[in-house]
């Protein structure tokens, strides 16, 4: 680059066209990778345009309506593309948590593409980047370090955000396939969008009873299904580093989350993951639902992925001394909160031990009174048996006691 060239910033237009371009070629930066990498935060409203019109198009669902068909599509094709970014995205193109051939790596690229999340290996150094840097100045997407609002989305419309640095993800830049995926990131997005108004229309005309069209399938499909996934993805970046619980005291503030986890097939034990992330398995014990991991196990079973990486027992351990240290400073902390209930434990002990002690004496007493009873009821009971007898039988009975009654 020019000494000229580095010293003029380029004009409006210039950067508008830029923008545009990289809307086809994300690699195309005439002024250089590294320099738009270390540029302040700013949004960069052309270059973000598509992501614009995404949201955009969900308001399509006012003009092409809803069917159960579509709606239903949308909800499978959310599914179906987070397990996409979370298994594919995630656990193998940033933390190669397991194995496959370079056809099924190919294979993976695609149905990653689907996701309209960029490329994998864009995807891959902004998450390796996280990693490096969790919730310190450095972090792209922390919530602690630039707010809940960009680290949901502000980010990835950031100027600086967009091109990859491939020195970080050299491992996948080695596959030029993989590379053109990346660099040409709407191919993939397009021909999926076409598939679903594909699909729309073929139904329509051989399945009309499902009462879908094109259009319909094409909002529904790709605009609100796409939206939904976006977000639901973000949510780890913004959400899952403020809610849930920490298992691990990890240098960042990653939380586990239930409810997280089921959003994102399992990426909301993102504590635990942050804790280790070579593993296949963000769940680490069978109570944490993961069904990414489950996903991938079928997989490894058809045999087009293998070397699933397990939990080291270490982890695994560590995890349950920290779960157990947590629930005993959990009662301590009630307990100091509460003193309430402390006071109580410590009079409860001796209630108690009066209480039985109550109970014993009152036992004695009723013992006597239930003999005293009984003795003095048998022989009222002889009495009135003396009385209700014949006279030659009570001349026979006279000499008995009523201290030996006759055994009735
Ligand atoms: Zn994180
Ligand atoms: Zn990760």
């Amino acid at each position: 680059m020019s000494a000229s060239s580095s010293s003029t910033p380029p004009s409006f237009l210039s950067r508008c066209l830029t923008a545009v371009t990289q809307w086809i070629d994300s690699d195309y930066c005439p002024e250089g990778a590294e320099k738009m990498r270390n540029e302040p935060d700013k949004v960069d409203w052309v270059r973000v345009m598509p992501f614009v019109i995404l949201h955009l198009g969900c308001f399509g669902i006012l003009w092409v309506g809803v069917s159960a068909f579509a709606a239903w599509a949308a909800v499978f094709l959310y599914f179906i593309r987070m397990f996409a970014v979370t298994g594919i995205y995630h656990r193998y193109f940033s933390h190669k948590t397991y194995s496959t051939s370079r056809i099924g790596q190919f294979i993976l690229a695609l149905w990653g593409g689907t996701t309209v999340q960029r490329g994998g290996l864009w995807w891959a150094y902004h998450h390796r980047h996280h990693h490096q840097h969790s919730d310190d100045e450095e972090d792209a997407h922390s919530p602690h370090v630039h707010g809940f609002l960009w680290s949901h989305i502000g980010w990835i419309t950031s100027r600086r955000n967009f091109p990859t640095d491939y020195s970080k993800v050299k491992d996948l830049a080695k596959f030029p396939e993989l590379v053109w995926l990346n660099r040409f990131d709407l191919v993939v997005p397009i021909l999926y969008a076409a598939s679903m108004f594909g699909i729309g229309a073929l139904l329509e005309r051989y399945a009309p009873g499902l009462g879908t069209n094109g259009w319909q399938m094409l909002v529904w499909g790709f605009f609100v299904s796409t939206t939904a996934l976006f977000h639901g993805t973000a949510c780890i970046n913004s959400m899952a580093h403020l809610m849930g619980k920490r298992r691990f005291k990890t240098d960042d503030d990653s939380r586990n989350s239930f409810i997280l986890a089921i959003i994102t097939l399992g990426e909301g034990w993102h504590n635990n993951h942050h804790r280790y992330q070579s593993c296949t398995r963000n769940g680490f014990y069978w109570w944490e639902i993961d069904p990414t991991y489950y996903g991938l196990k079928f997989l490894s079973w058809t045999g087009f992925i293998w070397g699933l990486k397990a939990v080291p027992q270490s982890i695994l351990d560590e995890g349950q001394r920290a779960e157990h240290a947590a629930s005993i400073a959990a009662a301590q902390k009630a307990a100091h909160v509460h003193p309430e209930y402390s006071a109580l434990k410590r009079v409860l002990p001796a209630a108690a031990a009066i209480a039985v002690a109550t109970v014993n004496t009152a036992n004695i007493q009723v013992v006597e009174k239930i003999h005293a009873s009984h003795h003095k009821d048998v022989t009222e009971l002889a009495h009135e048996l003396q009385q209700n007898q014949p006279p030659a039988q009570q001349a026979q009975s006279q000499p008995q006691s009523p201290q030996n009654p006759p055994v009735v």
